[in-house]
């Protein structure tokens, strides 16, 4: 199937983008340090390095904005957003935020706190990276029970985002029900590259937590794209609506985080939400206002809380949906036609391409898929982003670099903002590097920060002597 679904809007503003020549390009990586995070976004022809925030709204949207109310407290627009998540959610209890992570910062504090164990854990599908970082910072241990299904890139699966349910209870078994916090479903699961969580699978997770007494948060970031999956490949859901299996979905949580920069369809802002626990959202409002600002606006302007009410009506809209995931899923067959290997099917927003398959003379110290990034960039000017060693770094214990599972290279789709035609261009342009792939060369690094080195560390081509440029960046580092 190779369906290249038309999109479902006009376009009445446009944004020019820089075509670049090859010689411009090369100057501009090697002053990055060969490390496209280190680009212009200028220099850059197509950017799929996040589809966070990264959206274009619509006209509607952008009407909404002017309709801000900039009270302190009781904006209108909080109260139009809160009654959006309560139609399309159930949740009535609402807290706007700056982003997901300011859900996630004042949320799971108070989930230890009432879980009251010495040794609390969460377990999810798949913690988002902020997510971890969050539930680390409360004191608690994040544990991943994904389903194996999602390690092998190639054999399909229609469900790559799922719990492992057999993983899921021996975790609660080894842990004790006591100690585990909450059970997190990430929808879809974006580690996994967005594949998407049944409804059966969301539905038993959900009754052995309510077994045990465990809450389940709805990590709720990209619900719409989950939900078209189910509607798609679910049994007994063909002939629901997508508002209708959102509906359902979420009756299996007891409170949901999103980062409204995805699905929400706007470029920046979050919230939290609560089922029918007023004690909980009450305690997690106090600590609302000292991290993110007074409860009815969190961190966010009133007009940025209009554009996500907006925003997540347009986003459970079919005609919007079959193009937004058939779009990722036309740009992985064009690759996987052309012997491209990708992770098999594509999720909701991006497409993973399998750097370590792709480019099997170049070892995982050396970065297979940050070398493809590189070179795609310079093919075309298309910036993408390394999800594999690069970005697990190494061992703290032993300084060792860890070898990453997978390698992947990941082409994230920003919402409603690039046409079928860039699609076909950037596919274009991955099959003509992956003709030239034996020459491509691993990376080495010149500057290697001590964490989250992916961002800012500088490369030169391995075997390459490093430049007087790059020594004297050496030197300085
Ligand atoms: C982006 C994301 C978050 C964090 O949201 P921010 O708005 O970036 O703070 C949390 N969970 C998932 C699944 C995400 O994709």
């Amino acid at each position: 199937m190779n369906k290249r679904i038309p999109e479902p809007f006009r376009i009445k503003m446009v944004e020019p983008i820089r075509m670049t020549d090859r010689a411009f390009r090369e100057a501009a990586l090697a002053e990055a340090g060969l490390n496209p995070f280190l680009l212009r976004s200028e220099d850059v022809y197509i950017d799929l390095l996040t589809d966070s925030g990264t959206g274009a709204m619509s006209d509607r949207q952008w009407a909404g904005l002017l309709l801000g109310d900039e009270a302190y407290a009781g904006s209108r627009n909080f109260y139009r957003l809160s009654e959006t998540v309560e139609r399309l959610f159930g949740y009535p209890y609402t807290i706007p935020t700056h982003q997901g992570r300011g859900a996630e910062q004042i949320v799971f504090p108070e989930l230890v706190k009432r879980r009251g164990s010495k040794a609390p854990v969460f377990l999810s599908n798949y913690h988002f990276d902020t997510t971890k970082a969050h539930v680390e910072l409360a004191g608690a241990k994040a544990i991943n029970v994904l389903t194996t299904a999602a390690n092998d890139t190639a054999r399909y699966d229609d469900w790559k985002g799922n719990f492992d349910l057999g993983a899921l209870a021996a975790a609660i078994e080894t842990h004790g029900a006591a100690n585990v916090a909450g059970i997190v479903a990430t929808v879809t699961c974006n580690s996994a590259g967005g594949q998407p969580v049944s409804m059966a699978n969301l539905r038993a997770a959900s009754e052995m937590a309510r077994n045990h007494g465990i809450p389940v948060m709805i990590d709720a970031t990209r619900f719409a794209e989950n939900a078209w999956f189910i509607q798609q490949r679910e049994e007994g859901y063909a002939d629901r609506s997508i508002r209708d299996i959102v509906r359902e979905m979420m009756c299996y949580g007891d409170l949901l985080t999103l980062s409204a920069k995805k699905d929400g369809l706007v470029n920046i802002g979050g919230f939290c939400a609560f089922r029918q626990d007023a004690d909980l959202f009450r305690a997690v409002q106090v600590r609302c206002v000292p991290m993110e600002g007074f409860i009815t606006y969190g961190g966010l302007a009133g007009r940025d809380m209009e554009a996500i009410a907006i925003g997540l009506e347009e986003a459970v809209e079919t005609d919007y949906l079959a193009y937004r995931v058939g779009q990722v899923a036309y740009l992985g067959e064009r690759l996987r036609q052309a012997g491209v290997p990708i992770q098999y099917p594509t999720g909701g927003h991006a497409v993973f391409v399998d750097g370590a398959a792709m480019l099997p003379h170049i070892p995982a110290d050396s970065f297979p898929a940050h070398a493809l990034a590189c070179e795609l960039y310079l093919e075309a000017g298309v910036r993408a982003v390394e999800i594999g060693s690069l970005m697990l770094g190494r061992d703290p214990a032993t300084g060792k670099q860890e070898k990453s599972p997978l390698e992947l290279l990941r082409l994230t789709i920003p919402r409603r903002v690039y046409t079928n035609d860039h699609m076909d261009y950037i596919a274009d342009a991955l099959i003509a590097v992956a003709k030239r792939a034996k020459t491509i060369r691993g990376l080495d690094f010149v500057y290697e920060p001590p964490i989250l080195r992916h961002f800012t560390a500088r490369f030169c081509w391995a075997g390459k002597v490093a430049t007087t440029l790059q020594a004297a960046e050496m030197a300085e580092a």
